[in-house]
């Protein structure tokens, strides 16, 4: 099987007034755009998970998600395309929902279990599939070394140097991944990681597991809105307002988070003028639709 995706993730510039003033550069990495669902950094982390489910003759992916989770329907999208089965355990009651549905459009079986039950996931894995040979073990978010090698990549396309690189951060493991991706490079670019929960100091430990070598970079934990997909007026104003301004579609839950924290740090004055500044856009579109009714529209 021939697990390979082309990748179309051009980097756009976005042009406003707060930026001209303060003599900044903003740019923003379509990574979006390499597919509808297998989107952004999901398809950057499932590539090396494929290639070495494909090596091993597996042939049934079997991950792990919340019912809005992107890392689930990139997997269902995923198995479909490269003609492998799939199954999505997914954490709480059973529900049905856009991101549901379009994993089971594409395939995946779904299971639901319980939030303490879900907690032990590789003993989920053993009751389920333990006696079948053609299942892979794939972690919630894709969240593992492979994972960061593919993310490491999205360096190698990049055509021009930043002095600073924005992503959020759920796992962690595409920060991790875009961090060894600049010192491969020998980059200076400052690397910046908006973890999207509360109290995201964690997320330091959860990026640094996945780094080849030691690194410094930036940690920003005030950006989580009251945590994970939680949202506010003023998030979800700024997302209304830097879609029509741009026709660049984001979502509250990541995206949207890491853009307001550029918006924000730039207005404080936190960048020296001249800085060129990469916001990474890491897909993620189907979840807007489960947070339709949070925008007053
Ligand atoms: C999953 C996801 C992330 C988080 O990526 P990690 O590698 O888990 O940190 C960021 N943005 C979007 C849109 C996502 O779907």
């Amino acid at each position: 099987m021939n697990i390979d995706l082309e990748i179309y993730s051009p980097v756009h510039q976005i042009k406003n007034k707060l930026f001209n003033e303060q003599g900044l550069s903003i740019f923003i990495k379509r990574d979006d755009l390499i597919h509808p669902l297998i989107s952004g950094n999901k398809w950057r982390k499932l590539k090396y998970i494929l290639k070495k489910a494909s090596a091993e003759n597996k042939t049934h992916l079997v991950t792990f998600g919340g019912a809005y989770s992107n890392h689930l329907l990139a997997t269902a999208a995923a198995a479909a395309k490269f003609g492998l089965k799939s199954t999505g355990i997914v954490r709480g009651e059973d529900v049905t929902n856009d991101t549901l549905f379009l994993c089971n459009l594409h395939g995946m079986k779904l299971i639901f279990v319980d939030r303490e039950s879900y907690r032990h996931k590789e003993e989920l894995f053993n009751k389920y599939f333990g006696g079948n040979t053609d299942a892979f073990f794939i972690d919630e978010g894709g969240a593992s070394a492979e994972g960061a090698h593919g993310c490491a990549e999205l360096v190698d396309e990049l055509t021009e140097t930043y002095n600073h690189i924005f992503c959020a951060c759920g796992t962690g493991t595409t920060a991790a991944g875009i961090i060894n991706g600049i010192q491969n490079h020998k980059l200076s670019t400052e690397f910046n990681a908006i973890p999207v929960f509360k109290n995201g100091d964690f997320m330091k430990g959860e990026i640094n597991q996945y780094l080849i070598n030691p690194a410094t970079y930036n940690l920003y934990t005030d950006y989580h809105f009251g945590g994970y997909a939680k949202t506010n007026a003023e998030l979800l104003s700024f997302i209304k307002t830097f879609v029509a301004d741009t026709g660049i579609l984001i979502e509250p839950v990541y995206t949207g988070k890491m853009l307001y924290a550029i918006y924000d740090m730039a207005a404080k004055g936190h960048f020296k003028s001249g800085s060129k500044i990469l916001a990474i856009h890491t897909g993620g579109l189907i979840g807007l639709l489960g947070m339709k009714d949070k925008f007053q529209l």
